[in-house]
């Protein structure tokens, strides 16, 4: 049994982030993750040569001038050399018309582009940029995160607002809807099938043209060498301050003593007292487990029983002998014949090319990934149950793959030195996130009309944070650390220093 200020459970982005605010504050500190290394879903990892990344695609809001950098200034993370240019956002391919567009950074001539082919949507098109041109040049990424809802004030918010007034515009009427249901008003079916597939078909229209906006201004960029990278940065910074961290040391139950978090118990029956606890785990987990659901409100239990997750996929990694000199990063392949996998029909691809750095592969080598859709009861029952199967399933599962891929990567089948895939109960496993959940709730209009609470009534000195409470996402994970710790300063009414 040990003795320490603050508990901190995960070391994901944000349970790392919390950490290191928290040391910054002066509290001792320490970090207890279940798996054998830090990350979360932040994850890479080695095949060989091969440097496969199942996590982080892009990173926003880094650049020195954006004003969400001052994140990674505070926690002194250095990014020089570790970011990567991003030119296309990605390439749409569709096998049943041939059509393929490219996201680059220039808008008009995405707009034309779409225009060519579905010119019975023109007034559509036209509103869409419209509301994508307005973000142009405007930094509205930190809106919602400087402070904790508990700890905004009306004066706050109307400070972010007023900052981005020149896109209000862009954040009523139509733009609220989710894209899916934007995208109903196309004629054509591809143009509706291309504006949902430009991220979740379920984010507001807002979302997506801040991000594009953002891309065209030169404001996303690839982690040159991989998530894993990024994550060690983190735990380095936590550790050089002083911070301790535990793997495989699972979190059971969260101690309460008269109505505040008192320290942890383990799954191997040990104790971890503190004066104070921050999750930064999955939020069902935290809530209902850890916290044996006593802590819940109506508005929690509604969210952990009636709110849509982002779907888990399955991630099939190949390292291959061959390069890819004339692909993008990121590429969507609507298929003319779907495939069916498990009870899933899968109409699209979606391809991860790590031709943006050499940390990847060797000279003359490549990791290609694709993401699909995939059933997280089927795979997890099966890897219950199974093994054998599951496993074979898996290999099937990449073989279909590559079949597709021949037609676009003529001899790939016979180019795989090394196989990877991770399914929904890998994700599971690796994190205990709900149903596999990567990257937590979806982020629909209700989902930002919302704003979570990261304290519970009734229990002092506990806290959340990550993507269960912020939202997916490096920038709002990273945020959420640090509203964690400023919470725990107002608590002990002490100043938070950065
Ligand atoms: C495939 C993928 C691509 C992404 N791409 C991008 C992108 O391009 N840009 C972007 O900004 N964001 C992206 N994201 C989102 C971003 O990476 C995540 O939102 C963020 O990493 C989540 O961090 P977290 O710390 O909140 O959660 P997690 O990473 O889930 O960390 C939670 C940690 O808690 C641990 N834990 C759980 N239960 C316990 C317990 N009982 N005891 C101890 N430890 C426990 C878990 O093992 C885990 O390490 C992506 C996510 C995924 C999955």
């Amino acid at each position: 049994m040990s003795e320490r200020d603050v508990v901190v459970i995960g070391a994901g982005l944000s349970g790392l982030s919390a950490g290191i605010y928290a040391r910054l504050n002066g509290y001792p500190c320490l970090i207890l993750e279940q798996n054998s290394g830090p990350g979360g879903v932040a994850a890479s990892w080695r095949r060989g040569e091969y440097l496969l990344d199942g996590g982080i695609h892009f990173l926003s809001g880094h650049r020195p001038e954006d004003a969400t950098s001052v994140v990674f200034r505070e926690m002194g993370v250095d990014l020089e050399g570790r970011v990567a240019e991003m030119n296309v956002y990605g390439r749409f391919l569709d096998e049943n018309n041939g059509r393929r567009v490219d996201v680059t950074r220039d808008l008009d001539r995405l707009a034309r582009d779409l225009k060519g082919y579905a010119g019975e949507d023109l007034e559509t098109i036209d509103l869409f940029f419209r509301g994508v041109r307005r973000f142009r040049g405007l930094d509205a990424g930190t809106i919602g995160l400087s402070r904790a809802p508990e700890q905004t004030t009306p004066l706050v918010k109307m400070r972010e607002l007023w900052a981005v007034r020149r896109a209000w515009a862009s954040f009523s009427g139509v733009y609220r809807r989710s894209m899916s249901d934007f995208a109903r008003a196309c004629r054509d079916p591809w143009l509706r099938r291309f504006l949902t597939g430009l991220f979740l078909p379920d984010v507001p229209v807002w979302f997506v043209s801040f991000l594009l906006a953002l891309h065209a201004d030169g404001g996303l960029g690839y982690l040159k060498h991989g998530s894993l990278d990024f994550v060690m940065s983190l735990e380095k910074r936590f550790r050089d301050l002083g911070g301790e961290v535990a793997y495989n040391a699972p979190v059971e139950t969260v101690l309460v003593e008269g109505g505040r978090a008192a320290g942890v118990r383990l799954g191997d029956g040990s104790l971890h007292r503190s004066g104070a606890v921050i999750s930064a785990a999955d939020g069902r987990e935290t809530l209902f487990r850890m916290l044996g659901g006593r802590y819940l409100d109506k508005a929690a239990v509604g969210r952990y029983t009636g709110w849509k997750l982002v779907p888990s996929n399955l991630t099939v990694s190949f390292g291959l002998r061959r390069e890819f000199p004339n692909e993008v990063p990121l590429t969507t392949i609507s298929l003319m014949h779907p495939i069916s996998l498990n009870g899933v029909k899968i109409e699209d691809l979606l391809l991860r090319i790590f031709n943006y750095s050499s940390a990847f592969a060797p000279k003359g080598r490549s990791v290609l990934q694709v993401w699909v859709e995939a059933d997280f009861d089927f795979w997890q029952s099966l890897r219950e149950e199974d093994p054998s199967r599951y496993a074979a399933e898996k290999r099937r599962a990449a073989d279909e793959i590559l079949k597709r891929l021949e037609k676009h990567y003529p001899g790939i089948g016979g180019q795989v030195e090394v196989g990877d895939v991770a399914t929904p109960a890998t994700f599971r496993r690796y994190t205990r996130n709900q149903r596999g959940a990567a990257m937590a709730w979806m982020p629909t209009p209700r989902f930002f009309r919302t704003s979570l609470r990261r304290t519970l009534k009734g229990l002092s000195h506990f806290f959340m944070a990550g993507q269960w409470v912020s939202g997916a996402g490096v920038i709002p994970c990273l945020y959420s650390g640090r509203q964690a710790a400023a919470l725990l300063c107002r608590s002990d009414k002490k100043p938070f220093r950065v």
